[in-house]
């Protein structure tokens, strides 16, 4: 018991309390349900780099503290890959920092380049470690929407222009974006790179779904387009690409003034993380093309799985052109099953009514009401589980 009347959670994190996670997990474990809820793989990753963590560790390297900027071995890994894959060179040395995940690289990020003050920009609904890191950082976020239009949620170019202001230092841009499944096109892109340019802000991208897209979609880098290379923060990880989503091994990719910036804050949160796994995942990024197209076409049928059972059980579904998530509309279920559209209360009844746990959209908007109806089932999971949470979900259709 402190003696202080003042509430014991600073200002800056009041609005933060538990996450969604933790109670719809706590749910999940005691309705014994399906959890389709936190976007986590049931299986491990490739077997050949599960060893070579073992290795690493047995043969002792990464037990000690790894270098400040990560494992030289990874971070020529993390230049290669983005030569390869995007055409885009980086210097090992300079231009890359690997960090504790993508969690903490957008961290860092935002504690580095924003002042008390700054107007940060990010798409509505945002990933949740959004909104406080910018609120650690003092920042004010500016959240701008995305709406669903014709099966997927799309930006409207118009009100992101609208929402630059004076006070703009950066856009925090999340392509193909969690939890809607959107993957920005190539024009969508060339006009945020206009805007960034023209008002001379610094971008942030997340791009942990880089290798996650579907059908004709594709993933651009935004640092590839004109004028972007000395103001974009680029951020990847391993964990949704490898399967290893424990291992915590991410990155930054940029100018040396950007990776320096973020190097700032960046050694003051962790200082250094997952030594062992730097290794592995060195390993992992040489893969040959062969394994990501299979792990994407593995994941394709799984969105596949979850999409048409979800259709069949009375949800609109706006079908992902990237990332292991689906949103749905709850909205078609009818008045009494959707809780009149809440998808709070749905989400909350969920687990007793059909054994499943889902996520409520309206946890990743400021304007809650413009989530409200929307539901976020995670598909990385077995196909048999699956096939068993769609079967239970139909059957609540009756
Ligand atoms: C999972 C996720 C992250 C976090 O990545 P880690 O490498 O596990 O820290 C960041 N951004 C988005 C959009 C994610 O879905």
């Amino acid at each position: 018991m402190t003696s202080s009347a003042r509430p014991l959670l600073n200002r800056r994190l009041a609005e933060f309390g538990t996450t969604i996670f933790a109670e719809m997990s706590a749910l999940a474990l005691k309705t014994g349900s399906i959890n389709l809820g936190q976007g986590f793989p049931d299986t491990d990753g490739p077997e050949e780099i599960r060893e070579a963590a073992v290795r690493a560790l047995r043969d002792g390297r990464g037990n000690q503290y790894p270098p400040g900027p990560g494992v030289p071995e990874l971070r020529t890994a993390i230049t290669a890959h983005q030569e390869r894959r995007y055409g885009l060179s980086y210097d090992p040395d300079a231009e890359v920092l690997v960090t504790a995940g993508a969690t903490e690289a957008i961290a860092a990020a935002l504690l580095a380049l924003v002042e008390p003050g700054d107007e940060v920009i990010a798409f509505e609904p945002y990933y949740d470690s959004y909104a406080a890191c910018i609120a650690m950082a003092g920042g004010t976020r500016v959240p701008v929407t995305l709406r669903p239009h014709e099966g997927a949620f799309r930006l409207d170019l118009d009100e992101l222009r609208a929402a630059v202001t004076d006070r703009t230092r950066l856009l925090l841009i999340n392509t193909p974006h969690n939890p809607t499944g959107t993957v920005l096109t190539r024009e969508e892109l060339t006009a945020i790179a206009e805007l960034a340019v023209e008002r001379d802000l610094l971008v942030i991208t997340d791009e942990v779904y880089e290798h996650l897209v579907f059908d004709a979609a594709e993933h651009i880098p935004l640092v590839s387009f004109p004028g972007m290379r000395g103001r974009t923060v680029s951020i990847g990880s391993a964990g949704k690409t490898f399967s290893f989503t424990g291992w915590k091994v991410g990155w930054v990719t940029g100018t040396p003034d950007l990776v320096t910036a973020v190097r700032s804050a960046k050694q003051f949160l962790t200082y250094v993380a997952s030594g062992p796994f730097q290794y592995a995942v060195a390993e992992a990024l040489q893969l040959p093309d062969s394994y990501f197209d299979a792990f994407r076409a593995d994941m394709l049928a799984k969105r596949d799985v979850l999409a048409t059972g979800l259709t069949e059980a009375g949800f609109e579904v706006f079908r992902p052109a990237g990332t292991y998530f689906i949103t749905t509309d709850i909205r078609p279920l009818g008045p009494e099953l959707s809780k009149n559209g809440d998808g709070f209360a749905f989400c909350r009844a969920l687990p007793e009514l059909a054994g499943v746990v889902a996520i409520p959209n309206a946890v990743f908007y400021d304007h809650r009401e413009a989530g409200a109806p929307f539901v976020r089932f995670a598909f990385c999971k077995q196909t048999g589980v699956l096939e068993e949470a769609v079967g239970r979900l139909k059957s609540l259709a009756g």
